[in-house]
């Protein structure tokens, strides 16, 4: 299989790497929305949320936790936004699951309210 996380995960390809554990990797965004935009996947191939399991998506969302508090220290951030995209009409780009830690700062310009607002 052609994916770029699994390469990541394998460290195939290099990357930023934040933390890993046995299940778990996170690595710095290649085109960051903000400073420390950290992507979290698990090492196993799955493509969504539709076919993580979920004992794996626990493990992977309790390394979230872990991190976001832990990256929100370090960068001094005021906030964070978590985001994850599931199929293509969703706006998934890289088809193996991930979730997106963006941490967010006092004026960086950022507006996700004006995702949900209706046109
Ligand atoms: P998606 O659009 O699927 O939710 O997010 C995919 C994310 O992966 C994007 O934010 C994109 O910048 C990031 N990305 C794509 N290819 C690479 C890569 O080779 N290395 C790293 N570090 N990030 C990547
Ligand atoms: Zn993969």
């Amino acid at each position: 299989m052609n994916c770029i996380f699994c390469k990541i995960a394998k460290k195939e390809i290099p990357s930023e790497k934040i933390y890993e554990n046995d299940k778990v990797f996170c690595f710095l965004d290649i085109n960051p929305v903000s400073k420390g935009h950290t992507l979290v996947i698990s090492k196993k191939h799955y493509e969504n949320i539709f076919d993580i399991p979920e004992n794996e998506l626990k493990e992977l969302i309790s390394v979230v936790k872990k991190i976001s508090k832990k990256r929100k220290k370090e960068l001094n951030a005021d906030g964070i936004n978590l985001f994850n995209a599931n199929g293509k009409i969703a706006e998934q780009s890289v088809s193996h699951f991930h979730i997106h830690i963006i941490p967010r700062y006092k004026n960086d310009g950022i507006n996700i309210s004006k995702m949900f607002k209706q046109k």
